[in-house]
């Protein structure tokens, strides 16, 4: 069994969503004679994370009404390497994406080292098609799953869906195919998002 560790490393210094320095996390060692207990100051979209629909709606809902049971499960690898500026209906239309999908987006994003102000993102037509199929998720290999769009409208269209969005993910090693996935978030409670741990592990059959 194979298993791919599709997360995004933290650690001072990393890439972060635009560039911004607020944004970078802060680990502040705290040494007591021989003892260290660390501290971190994260911004809870640092790397690969899961939003929560807090994030662009109003008195949305939080982290903890995700299900774990949602975030664990079959998963698709599509390769989309091929797209330029962003994914639309017409570069999924072909591709095998069915109900209670979890789809995650292999773009060229996931060569990229530092931060691309024009990281391949998901047009608003192509969360629409994602969401009238009714897939259970969608994750992307940038730190956003639109970029600049007025009123975020992709955004919006998968969380009134119901729709997981994982952000911040590395595929560049994992080919296109079907997997396993277990992706394990902190338990936060209150919060818009969380940061996440994500395995994809090949060779598992789901059969229920
Ligand atoms: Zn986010």
């Amino acid at each position: 069994m194979k298993m791919y560790d599709v997360t995004g490393a933290i650690f001072e210094g990393m890439t972060v969503y635009k560039n911004k320095p607020e944004k970078q996390p802060r680990i502040k060692p705290v040494t007591n004679g021989y003892v260290t207990e660390s501290r971190i100051e994260l911004d809870v979209h640092t790397g690969t994370h899961i939003d929560a629909p807090l994030h662009m709606v109003t008195k949305g809902e939080t982290f903890e009404t995700i299900d774990l049971e949602r975030l664990v499960g079959s998963c698709k690898v599509l390769d989309l390497t091929h797209v330029e500026d962003c994914i639309t209906r017409a570069d999924l239309e072909p591709l095998d994406i069915g109900p209670g999908d979890f789809v995650l987006f292999k773009t060229k994003n996931s060569w990229d080292e530092a931060f691309s102000f024009t990281f391949v993102y998901l047009s608003s037509d192509g969360a629409e098609y994602l969401a009238d199929i009714g897939v259970r998720g969608v994750g992307t290999d940038a730190l956003g799953i639109e970029r600049n769009q007025e009123g975020h409208p992709t955004h919006k269209s998968l969380f009134a869906a119901g729709i997981i969005i994982i952000e911040g993910l590395r595929l560049q090693e994992v080919p296109k195919g079907e997997y396993f996935m277990v992706a394990a978030p902190l338990k936060l409670l209150g919060t818009d998002a969380s940061p996440a741990r994500v395995l994809l592990f090949e060779g598992i059959t789901v059969t229920s």
